[in-house]
């Protein structure tokens, strides 16, 4: 593959930069944020509009590198473009792909004056939700299983739109996973195609229709896990479809001196660290707060933030079972993968297998919440 290649400037073959349907809702997805740098490549054409509305036509099979300069300008490669800039793949079939992933919607690259780069994918909602299917749970999950997360999905992201300003949504677990192209395949199309404009809704609005890995045992509320109102259908259920799951129990070992610190920067100042409980649990069984015993008395941490200093991906959920002190370690035993709010996927998966519909699936994990035409809350089609 060549690299750094100039622009080359594009006059003679008309295009429009508005080419998508008017009456297709869409939505602006943040694929690249807080950014120092920018891998750009393209296959076939790509064209190029900047905020000084010069047009460009990309090299095709090139590798560019987008670098900010200011608020207002950014580099592509060696062409210093004014912020922001539009990539856009006129023949609609083809893809360019930012930092190694296929993208095929309109993007935009927003240069800030903190010194990074957002790019911002625009693409019809729909077909967004094929993008999410993929990462969260998986081109070879069950079908009805598939459909739930995209009448969940949909409605999660549906409350967004039109929220933000430079974007709607992030592209990570702090709201849904989305990674473009990558592995969508026919089962995924028509999980999203066969419950098309399909949301949740309870007392005439869309609910946030929160997910997560495995709840455990026992799905909990968001005001547990993070704050907000309780509603019937998010007030949490008992799961027992999720037992199977290689997620249902866990366990990690943390190094005492680990968490010393981790008391020590929350503003203990304790010097040795003799034991840790569970303090408090919410009503599902988490635990909301942990005892530290301490040379300095008892310190209390929430255990959130525990979760969030050794790693959401080691200390799964705050759903700890038990804490053992094994010689200069302390061992938490948990249950769970995730926050523990609305879907747990893998019982949704597992409800599939036993043939339960997707429908079921929904009124099981979010009870109460009635399925309706997503046009009812927005005003298109
Ligand atoms: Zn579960």
């Amino acid at each position: 593959m060549k690299t750094n290649i100039l622009l080359t400037l594009y006059l003679l073959i008309p295009f429009s930069l508005t080419a998508q349907n008017e009456k297709e809702l869409n939505i602006r997805i943040l694929i690249s944020g807080n950014n120092k740098q920018v891998t750009l490549n393209t296959y076939g054409d790509v064209i190029v509009s900047d905020a000084s509305a010069r047009k460009f036509r990309l090299v095709p099979n090139a590798t560019y590198i987008m670098k900010p300069d200011s608020d207002n300008f950014l580099y592509l490669s060696k062409e210093k473009l004014s912020s922001p800039v539009d990539f856009y793949v006129p023949d609609g079939k083809n893809f360019l792909k930012i930092n190694g992933k296929r993208y095929r919607g309109r993007l935009t690259a927003i240069s800030h004056k903190d010194g990074y780069i957002n790019v911002v994918e625009e693409i019809p909602f729909e077909k967004y939700l094929m993008g999410v299917l993929a990462p969260e749970m998986g081109p070879d999950w069950p079908l009805e299983a598939l459909k739930a997360q995209a009448v969940a999905s949909r409605t999660y992201a549906a409350r967004l739109i039109r929220k933000g300003s430079d974007y709607d949504i992030g592209s990570d677990t702090a709201h849904q996973v989305y990674t473009g192209m990558e592995k969508i395949n026919d089962k995924i199309i028509q999980a999203v195609n066969s419950t098309k404009g399909e949301v949740l809704y309870y007392n005439g609005r869309m609910i946030t229709a929160f997910f997560h890995a495995c709840c455990g045992g026992r799905t909990t509320t968001p005001s547990s896990a993070f704050s907000g109102d309780i509603i019937k259908p998010l007030r949490g259920v008992s799961d027992p479809y999720c037992k199977t799951s290689n997620h249902y129990e866990w366990e990690i070992e943390i190094p005492q001196d680990e968490l010393l610190s981790f008391i020590q920067k929350k503003g203990s100042t304790a010097l040795k660290l003799n034991s840790v409980k569970i303090f408090s649990k919410d009503k599902s069984g988490r635990a909301v707060k942990l005892s530290f015993y301490t040379d300095k008395g008892v310190f209390k941490a929430e255990t959130k933030d525990l979760r969030k200093e050794f790693g959401a991906f080691e200390f799964k959920s705050t759903f700890i079972t038990k804490v053992e002190k094994i010689k200069k370690e302390y061992v938490f035993y948990g249950k769970g993968w995730g926050h523990g709010v609305g879907m747990c996927q893998e019982g949704a998966k597992n409800m599939a297998q036993k043939g339960f519909n997707y429908k079921k699936i929904l009124s099981f994990y979010y009870p109460g919440a009635r399925i309706t035409d997503i046009a009812k809350f927005f005003s298109y089609k």
